[in-house]
């Protein structure tokens, strides 16, 4: 159980221990170093985006809420009057997609419907590599993330690889639920570690009548950086990545990223690791 006035302090040191978790393995301990002697890159502080408002912009991107989902015939219709669009014809947009890819982000992000990569970063076809999967995990033995990390690095060469969690992320909050099935639960391995070290921290202790929802939220959305800021890690130490960086005139830089499900805002959460 949690007790209620130490709610703010648990999230103060969680707060100052992100770095230092990041580093210090606690986070994965079974992860080892692919090199004998890994290339650390120092981290890189961004200066923080500067709030402007521009009902042009938001207007001109905001989505059609209004058209429900009627089923897979309606989908092909749309799909045939989308490509048969005449603004789409008169720039030659599909010549232009015919010609091939040069992203310079590589994505990995969360399988949730609610969380577009495309939409909410605003960039379009051809612009971002995209992985995704249920709360947004890089492991090193599964073919699908490896073979999409190869690909990005060493044929692409993407420039930025960007690890996006999420707040309300439902593998996320569900990672140490007991009835997962066998599958769920070695995917999302990772998490279920944390609860080991911070069992006080976790979701499944959020149902604690104590908290108050603004109390859950904070957890929450914690867990969240920690989740990220360790794939993070993870992702720096591979050997991929590791190869990279030996190149010195290489630019590639990781970073953590956290979709606000509540104003739509990308955070970036001061993990950067790399060059650029
Ligand atoms: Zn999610």
């Amino acid at each position: 159980m949690l007790p209620k006035g130490n709610v703010k302090a648990h999230i103060a040191d969680w707060l100052k221990g992100l770095p230092a978790l990041r580093n210090s393995g606690i986070l994965n301990p079974n992860a080892k170093p692919m090199l004998p002697r890994p290339i650390i890159l120092p981290q890189i502080r961004y200066p923080k985006y500067e709030e402007k408002e521009d009902p042009n912009i938001i207007k001109a991107h905001a989505p059609d809420l209004t058209r429900p989902y009627k089923g897979l015939k309606d989908v092909l219709e749309n799909n045939r009057k989308w490509a048969n669009a005449s603004s789409l014809r008169e720039i030659k947009f599909f010549e232009i997609l015919n010609k091939g890819q040069n992203p310079k982000l590589f994505w990995i992000g969360c399988s949730d419907s609610r969380v577009v990569p495309e939409t909410i970063a605003q960039l379009g076809f051809g612009q971002i590599f995209v992985h995704r999967n249920i709360a947004n995990q890089f492991n090193a033995n599964d073919f699908n993330c490896m073979s999409e990390l190869e690909f990005a690095v060493n044929n692409i060469k993407v420039e930025h690889i960007i690890v996006c969690g999420h707040t309300k992320c439902v593998g996320v909050m569900n990672a140490c639920n007991d009835h997962l099935s066998p599958n769920l639960k070695a995917w999302l391995s990772d998490i279920r570690r944390v609860r080991d070290k911070y069992p006080e921290l976790f979701p499944d202790r959020m149902t604690e009548s104590s908290l108050s929802q603004s109390e859950k939220d904070k957890l929450h959305r914690k867990l969240v950086e920690v989740n990220v800021s360790n794939q993070v890690s993870k992702i720096a130490s591979n050997e991929v990545v590791q190869e990279a960086w030996k190149d010195k005139e290489r630019k590639l830089a990781i970073h953590g990223w956290v979709f606000n499900m509540e104003n739509g805002y990308l955070e970036d959460i001061s993990v950067t690791i790399g060059k650029q």
